[in-house]
């Protein structure tokens, strides 16, 4: 028998599974393990939600797959070892694999700000947005929380807020001089104006310096809150950054055109850890495990391997509450109810499909 190890069991790895579970060129000598740390599939994507309480727990799980061939093991990975071809797991007998996906998404960076990391609150796990769920519901009335960061995230989980907490006051850092000035003028233009109506304060060309109990610095000025959400940035998880590969500036690792270590082809890397030319998603996760399932199913069968395409995105989907949203669709720009209404109507989609 040949092992196959997926670690992480997130949108890359689902997407692993279901191809090659799905698959009739799943060679018979071919035995799945997926090891994560949480009992089901996390949907990351709704952390926004979970955090400001406008979702229950159970709206952001999808039961992992019960397949024959896929043997699910719980744990946390605590490092890989390449040489020896081994995942070790805390208080937990190491793995051995003959090929191995590493899935394991990634974590907040806080780029060097002092007491980001011990005073801010983060969505970027399941414990952890359940961590702020429970402080930012239990906040006082006319409490002030800072969101840190106005990207995708920092933008859903303060208009979700909003909608969830209408005494709070809100106040989102954003370093541009208007939210979301990658994209098109007429879509941050509708962003801004709807925190703006909202009575969200954007705060355009901050700086967030340094964090302490009950307050951050915007530049030097000082400004008290009772809550701080960190979403002004990621890395990969640590695991994937204490590998001794080659790395891209983001920490995010170097991969051949088949998706695997330019030592080592039988270790492939998904998702947020991965080196690709765009920003991580879960939409890009999901492409590039297309990709990686095909490689291993001609690896396996002994086939030439399939030529490599380029990775095409659909488009992004943003919230902002349940009525209204905003996004992208080739070159063109939606805001308003129809965007919103396509994103619930992906979310749906895929967790029935998954
Ligand atoms: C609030 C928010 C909104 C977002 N919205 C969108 C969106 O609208 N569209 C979009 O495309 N993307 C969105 N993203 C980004 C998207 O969620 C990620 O890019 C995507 O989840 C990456 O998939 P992945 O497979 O790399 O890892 P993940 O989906 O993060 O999965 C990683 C898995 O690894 C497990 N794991 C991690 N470390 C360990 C360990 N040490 N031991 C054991 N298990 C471990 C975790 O439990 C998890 O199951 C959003 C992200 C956030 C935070």
């Amino acid at each position: 028998m040949k092992h196959l190890v997926l670690l992480g069991g997130g949108y890359g790895n689902m997407r692993v599974l279901k191809r090659l579970l799905n698959s009739s060129d799943l060679p018979e000598n071919i035995q799945l393990t997926l090891i994560d740390r949480v009992p089901y599939h996390c949907l990351k994507t709704e952390y926004y939600a979970l955090a400001a309480g406008t979702i229950s727990d159970h709206h952001v799980r999808v039961t992992f797959p019960d397949h024959p061939r896929l043997n699910i093991k719980y744990g946390e990975v605590t490092a890989i070892d390449v040489k020896e071809k081994k995942v070790l797991l805390k208080d937990q007998d190491a793995v051995s694999y003959d090929d191995l996906v590493i899935g394991l998404g990634c974590e907040d960076k806080y780029h060097n700000v002092p007491g980001a990391d011990q005073f801010t609150l983060s969505i970027q796990t399941i414990d952890k947005s359940r961590q702020t769920y429970q402080i930012l519901n239990n906040l006082h009335a006319n409490a002030v929380v800072a969101v840190v960061g106005a990207g995708l995230s920092g933008v859903e989980l303060a208009s979700e807020l909003r909608e969830s907490r209408p005494d709070l006051t809100i106040k989102l850092f954003d370093r541009g001089d208007m939210i979301l000035s990658a994209y098109k003028k007429r879509l941050s233009n509708y962003v801004q104006n709807w925190f703006v109506e909202h009575g969200v304060e954007v705060i355009n060309n901050s700086n967030v310096t340094k964090v302490e109990e009950g307050a951050l610095y915007n530049h030097d000025e000082k400004v008290e809150c009772d809550a701080i959400v960190w979403t002004a940035g990621i890395q990969p998880s640590r695991i994937v950054r204490d590998l001794d590969v080659e790395k891209d500036s983001q920490g995010r690792v170097v991969l051949t055109e088949h998706h695997h270590l330019p030592t080592e082809e039988h270790v492939y890397v998904v998702g947020d850890c991965a080196s690709l030319p765009y920003a991580p998603s879960a939409q890009l996760a999901e492409e590039q495990a297309e990709q990686i399932s095909q490689v291993l199913l001609a690896r396996w069968n002994e086939q030439p391997l399939p030529e490599m395409n380029e990775i095409k995105l659909k488009g992004v989907m943003g919230s902002l509450g349940k009525k209204s949203g905003f996004g992208t669709m080739g070159s063109t720009a939606l805001i308003g109810r129809v965007p919103r209404l396509l994103k619930s109507g992906i979310l749906w989609l895929y967790k029935y499909q998954v």
